[in-house]
């Protein structure tokens, strides 16, 4: 096998949006046999296919020996990740600069976002079907975008402000050009906005109006690094929840001969509540299931579909706030998870009293845990919650699939700074999250 860590970096740095991430996913998948499921009309026990929703999320099937009604083993992840988007009529020149307006994407600390290089990397789709990619700020050769903030100087009453307030969504507006000192009078006020126009014109071929059915995203620019003199920790974008993605995928791309059909979904939007046609709580994996059953010729189809759903085995794989010694009040130590220490299982999320969690089954937990070992021996693995009670919380894609009947817990890997433009990640958890989905890969009933 090729190098994880290598390959998860790399795929840090070249796919940080979902787009990219469907595109890539879709190649390595390809190579290890995966067909587009829309190509394939009959499927059996070996095969192999993906079902593809706008080339933001996808889902996986490996076809097992076993009989579907019994269930999948399932590993679910997220490939959205927090930014900032483009809006729809988002150029404006003033003063000289030339700035694109932008809506922020997630929860996200907007004070985090100034004053770092940033990329735009997305689609503009024109009215003639014509899709041109953009992607600048990544490559060496590109120039990078940028936020602005106040001096210290002057920044006192910026300083006195909550840190929402800090930068306000408004002032999240990136610099895209400037003026190169020429006079301009009045009536030419728009003149150096006009230049940026032409310039994309000339450059990737749209125009001004052609913002209006954009999808750009402005990430963070530059690649993912070793942090630390051991080199046991990596730094980089979006990795809430690409580790747990690239995890998930590596995972079920290895484990080919099953006999429980293994299922891996890599899905957009929960970042911002799973809604949507590409997020968890639509129809999409009941869709897909569909697609499945009908390609496997089974009889009772429909009640197939829903016990193959119900009695199915879930890893929700998302990642989990990593203690933080600096921070320590925040957290319940004996029920925090660590970097370095393993993967982490979650038996419910959640905030308050637990609201909006998807809670495991105390039997399932138990069968999850028996599982926890492999050829090399135990796989390290840590019980957590999130935080403190009444700390804050948040939600995964588990009770999304929870809905169906089947079995879910979350687990992943631990992060620190989740959510910050460069989040933390330790080498340690990502290969011990790696070995705990091909465990649970292999699961039997
Ligand atoms: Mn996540
Ligand atoms: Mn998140």
């Amino acid at each position: 096998m090729s190098d994880l860590i290598k390959d998860y970096m790399n795929f840090l740095n070249n796919c940080k949006t979902e787009r990219l991430c469907i595109q890539d996913i879709i190649k390595k998948a390809g190579k290890e046999g995966y067909k587009d499921i829309k190509d394939v009309k009959k499927l059996t026990v070996g095969d192999k296919v993906y079902y593809n929703q706008m080339g933001k999320s996808i889902i996986l099937f490996n076809v097992g020996s076993e009989s579907l009604e019994n269930g999948m083993n399932i590993l679910g992840a997220h490939l959205d990740s927090p930014r900032l988007d483009v809006k729809q009529k988002p150029l404006y020149e003033s003063d000289g600069i030339v700035y694109l307006n932008t809506h922020y994407y997630g929860g996200i600390k907007k004070y985090q976002w100034v004053t770092i290089p940033l990329s735009i990397i997305g689609v503009v789709a024109l009215s003639d079907g014509k899709i041109i990619n953009v992607n600048i700020g990544d490559d060496d050769k590109d120039p990078v975008f940028y936020i602005t903030d106040i001096l210290p100087h002057i920044a006192q009453k910026q300083m006195a402000k909550t840190g929402d307030e800090i930068i306000e969504g408004e002032k999240l507006d990136i610099v895209i050009g400037c003026s190169d000192g020429r006079k301009t009078e009045e009536k030419d006020k728009d003149v150096n906005k006009n230049r940026v126009i032409e310039l994309i014109k000339e450059k990737y071929g749209f125009t001004e109006d052609d913002f209006m059915s954009a999808e750009l995203e402005v990430v963070p620019s530059g690649k993912s690094r070793y942090v630390g003199l051991d080199k046991n920790l990596i730094l980089g974008y979006g990795q809430d929840d690409k580790v747990c993605a690239f995890t998930s995928l590596m995972a079920m791309l290895e484990i080919k001969d099953v006999k429980r059909t293994t299922c891996c979904i890599l899905v957009d939007k929960e970042e911002i509540g799973s809604s949507g046609a590409t997020g968890m709580s639509s129809n999409l994996l009941l869709n897909a299931t569909s697609e499945l059953v009908y390609r496997l010729s089974l009889s009772n189809p429909e009640l197939v579909i829903r016990r193959s759903l119900f009695n199915s085995y879930m890893l929700s794989s998302d990642v989990n706030s990593a203690y933080d010694p600096l921070n320590a009040e925040l957290y319940d130590k004996q029920n925090s998870s660590f970097l370095a220490k393993g993967v982490v299982f979650n038996k419910y999320t959640g905030s308050r009293g637990k609201y909006s969690a998807s809670d495991a089954n105390a039997e399932y937990v138990a069968k999850i845990r028996s599982i926890m070992k492999d050829s090399d021996g135990d796989i390290s693995f840590q019980m957590a919650e999130m935080a403190k009670v009444d700390i804050g919380g948040g939600g995964t894609i588990a009770k999304y699939c929870a809905s169906y009947g089947m079995q879910v817990m979350d687990c992943g890997v631990p992060v620190q700074s989740m959510h910050a433009p460069f989040e933390l990640t330790s080498i340690f958890d990502i290969k011990e999250t790696f070995r705990c989905y091909k465990s649970f890969l292999k699961l039997t009933a």
